[in-house]
């Protein structure tokens, strides 16, 4: 097979790597090839809305903007409807100008009790359907020329004055840029190039529960990390986000310990928490959240990590997207290699 040569190799078509892709051939700056290991790319949870959450850090309030205008807009440029519904958040104990007392929250949403918490309304916050932006976004890429390589992973990037060196699946090749969307794996591939970093893995229990209509479609608990939201097929997921045990082969696992201490100490507030039943767990990883939005690369700076935002991802990803697509064109992203001695 003859080796592969491009400008810009994306590897990883989750949700950050088609948002890049797409915005690299909008911007028309070269030949740009996408690869994932799947056949299909995954975009989330299947047949399901996820949260768009903003956080409340000013220092994100420019990519909050950007986001929320990227997706207003796609419904104009990409042709198909990403079904973004505005919906609102409740967030228990956050401060806030304009606090909802417990007596109001049980006014609006009859399955919450009057004596809950003082909480937050962000009427900016709302769902969308992560298949229909990830389908959305694919058909996008191929309407403009990329180039889709699926079930192709990438094994070794090797960085030279000229280029990077890549393999994946069975082809070798040369590209000018690499941008590293390969999600929770993402970190693996800093450390094996000496990529200096401050985030870690945290470990994401999801639990799947028949919950009644009569609550706000979405619960954020930023300070505990928890997040309630309604999924749009008439049931709820609660997701509680802690610390991951990094030690070599370990997996994400469920957190039942938790689970039962935070049904506990909420079910007054939404007594439905104390006898519904559990339908589904399962466990993931994801990069825990930067403290500012800011593209991360490779001594030489031509291998890219676009940054991860937790929570947030669903929301923030258009705009951190377009953001290491621009800082890395303007040549503003820069980075450090680890002092491994
Ligand atoms: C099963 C699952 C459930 C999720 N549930 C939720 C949820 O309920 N709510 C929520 O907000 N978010 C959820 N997410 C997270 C969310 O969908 C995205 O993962 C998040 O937005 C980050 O997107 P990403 O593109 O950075 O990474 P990812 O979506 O993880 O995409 C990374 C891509 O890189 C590919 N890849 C990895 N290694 C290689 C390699 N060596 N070579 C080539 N390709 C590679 C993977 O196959 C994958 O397609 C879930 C993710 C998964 C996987």
């Amino acid at each position: 097979m003859k080796p592969h040569a491009c400008e810009f190799l994306v590897v990883g078509a989750g949700s950050t790597g088609l948002a890049l892709v797409d915005h690299l051939l909008r911007r028309d700056v070269g030949s740009v090839t996408l690869l994932d290991t799947l056949n299909s790319p995954q975009a989330g949870p299947t047949g399901t809305r996820v949260p768009l959450l903003a956080p409340s850090d000013p220092q994100w309030d420019l990519c909050v903007r950007r986001s929320r205008e990227l997706y207003e807009g796609w419904s104009d440029w990409i042709e198909i409807d990403p079904e973004l519904r505005r919906c609102g958040a409740l967030l228990p104990e956050a401060n806030g100008l304009l606090p909802l007392q417990g007596v109001d929250s049980a006014r609006r949403w009859s399955s919450l009790q009057p004596d809950g918490p003082v909480c937050m309304h962000d009427p900016a916050a709302a769902t969308v359907d992560s298949i229909s932006v990830a389908a959305a976004l694919l058909w996008r890429i191929r309407k403009a020329g990329g180039n889709f390589f699926p079930t192709t992973c990438l094994s070794s990037l090797v960085e030279t004055s000229d280029g990077v060196d890549f393999t994946a699946g069975v082809r070798e090749g040369t590209a000018s840029h690499v941008f590293l969307c390969v999600g929770s794996e993402s970190l693996n591939w800093l450390d094996r190039l000496g990529v200096r970093h401050q985030l870690a893995h945290e470990n994401v229990s999801t639990f799947t529960l028949q919950l009644s209509d009569d609550l706000p479609p979405i619960i954020y608990w930023g300070e505990e990390r928890a997040l309630l939201f309604d999924r749009g097929d008439g049931l709820h997921d609660l997701q509680l986000i802690g610390s991951f045990e990094e030690s070599t082969g370990a997996l994400p696992s469920v957190d039942w310990n938790r689970y039962a201490s935070f049904r506990d100490k909420w079910k007054d507030w939404i007594p439905q928490l104390d006898d519904t039943e559990t339908l589904k767990a399962s466990a993931r990883i994801q990069i825990s959240c930067m403290g500012t939005p800011s593209a991360i690369a490779s001594a030489g700076g031509r291998i890219v990590f676009p940054g991860a935002c937790g929570e947030f991802s669903p929301l923030l990803f258009p705009a951190l997207a377009e953001m290491t697509v621009e800082s890395h064109l303007a040549g503003t992203t820069g980075g450090l290699l680890e002092d491994l001695a």
